[in-house]
């Protein structure tokens, strides 16, 4: 097994990275910015070195740096986490020149899948149901227009390099899809510096499903079942749960066979999401692939029993999977709220801050993976999301009051954070009845 690995990232990732290794007598090395020096990632990590300043391209994006520290250190992997560098294709690349084991896919897998348009034409290509739409990049407007009468209106433009909700327009008549299209672009240029869009039929009402996938390097590919993300807030996820509400075994063992066979399409390796659109009539549509861990891969360890961290080192080390698909079970419900340091009131604006006081929540099926402490001051520089807060339970409606009575010893001073607002949804009727799409929070006024 490796005797070093390098985290690649910050706040509670890091931490839950940290943790995965500790168990496992792995060495870490944490990274961080100058502002990060007192973050708990740094802290808690075998060997922490500075890396930059606090601007992320100065550090945590920058790849020189982080090969260096890797290097000095003697790591001989680097695990990427989320978000950064972690669907990077130019340095998963940089790794494998160094000789350093990045633990995620291959570099060719990051790229082919890595952008939207590229991913469809390959799920199309495995036979894999996808969104109706373009089959390439749209190269001007005026193609949009011919393809969306194809398609019916309305429809989505999308941002092939997209993420985080960012760069994606729906037109719902030819009047509006100028507009649609280029404030999509201007966005996507903005957020990823490539403006290439591509089109997709709006899918009305639709649930966000996605399947967990882990692959090894000798062709093995399981799904560790779905993930429920229809909780979104400007197509951003808030909430998730496994299972789905909405999902039998039959239609779990039909979609999670697609999301393999799609994954076996392209060679995939270690772990990855295929998400899906499910309609009213339960018809599932391939939307994107992640190449990496997600924020939410906590609800599918709480029902499956597995450690996906564990799991993904030892593959990129070179091990078999240690699970066949017969193997997989999915035990009881799980609910992740995301924990934000924002202000609700003031249009979820970021609340950086110093805490003065935190309660974090425990008993029986509780879990915490939070990245900060009393007396921590969260910088106003990276991502809002100081944590995740889990709770596993036999049923969802045992889930749902577990997570209520967790949330309600959630308290922190200091800064504004979302907890109330994930207690609201909580409480909510539909919610709680499980009959909810993905324009759920744009009809609520919590
Ligand atoms: P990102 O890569 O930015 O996360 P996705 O393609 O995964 O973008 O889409 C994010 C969310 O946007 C989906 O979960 C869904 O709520 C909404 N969405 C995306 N494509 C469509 C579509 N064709 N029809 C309806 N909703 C969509």
């Amino acid at each position: 097994m490796f005797n070093k690995i390098l985290i690649a990232n910050r706040g509670e990732i890091a931490v839950r990275i940290i943790r995965a290794c500790r168990e496992m007598g792995i060495q870490t090395v944490a990274v961080f910015s100058e502002i990060d020096r007192d973050a708990l990632h740094t802290q808690i990590a075998d060997e922490a070195i500075c890396i930059g300043s606090a601007k992320a391209a100065d550090s945590y994006l920058n790849m020189s740096r982080l090969l260096s520290a890797c290097i000095v250190t003697g790591a001989e992997a680097i695990h990427p986490g989320f978000g950064f560098l972690s669907e990077n294709a130019k340095f998963a690349e940089m790794c494998a020149d160094c000789n350093i084991v990045f633990i995620g896919p291959d570099s060719n897998i990051i790229d082919m899948m890595g952008n939207k348009s590229n991913a469809r034409a390959q799920m199309i290509a495995a036979g894999v149901p996808v969104v109706p739409g373009s089959k390439q990049i749209l190269s001007s407007v005026e193609e949009a227009k011919a393809l969306a009468v194809e398609v019916g209106y309305p429809v989505m433009i999308k941002a092939s390099a997209g993420g985080g909700g960012k760069g994606m327009r729906i037109a719902h008549t030819e009047a509006t899809i100028d507009e649609a299209f280029s404030t999509a672009k201007m966005e996507a240029k903005a957020a990823f510096g490539d403006d290439s869009m591509y089109m997709e039929k709006y899918i009305e009402e639709p649930r966000h499903i996605e399947f967990q996938i882990m692959g090894d390097k000798y062709g093995n590919i399981v799904h560790l079942g779905e993930r429920e993300c229809s909780i979104q807030r400007r197509n951003q996820k808030v909430l998730e749960e496994a299972p789905s509400a909405a999902i039998d075994d039959e239609l779990r063992a039909k979609m999670g066979a697609m999301a393999v066979k799609g994954a076996k399409h392209v060679g995939y390796e270690n772990a990855g999401t295929m998400e899906f659109l499910l309609d009213k009539h339960k018809n599932f549509y391939f939307i994107e692939m992640n190449t990496r861990i997600q924020v939410e891969h906590p609800v599918t360890e709480m029902v499956t029993g597995l450690d996906l961290i564990k799991e993904q080192i030892r593959v990129a080390y070179g091990e078999k999977l240690s699970v066949t698909q017969e193997d997989v079970k999915i035990n009881g419900h799980a609910i992740e709220c995301r924990i934000n340091a924002e202000n609700t009131a003031m249009n979820f604006m970021p609340s950086p801050g110093t805490i003065e006081e935190i309660n974090l929540p425990g008993g029986l099926g509780v879990r915490n993976d939070i990245g900060v402490y009393r007396g921590y001051t969260i910088p106003p520089t990276y991502d809002s999301m100081i944590g995740k807060l889990i709770v596993h339970a036999e049923t969802r409606e045992e889930a749902i009051k577990r997570m209520r009575r967790a949330l309600g010893e959630f308290i922190v001073q200091g800064v504004h954070t979302t907890i109330d607002f994930q207690y609201a949804i909580l409480g909510d009727e539909d919610f709680i009845s499980g009959k909810f799409d993905t324009s759920f929070l744009t009809k609520k006024s919590f």
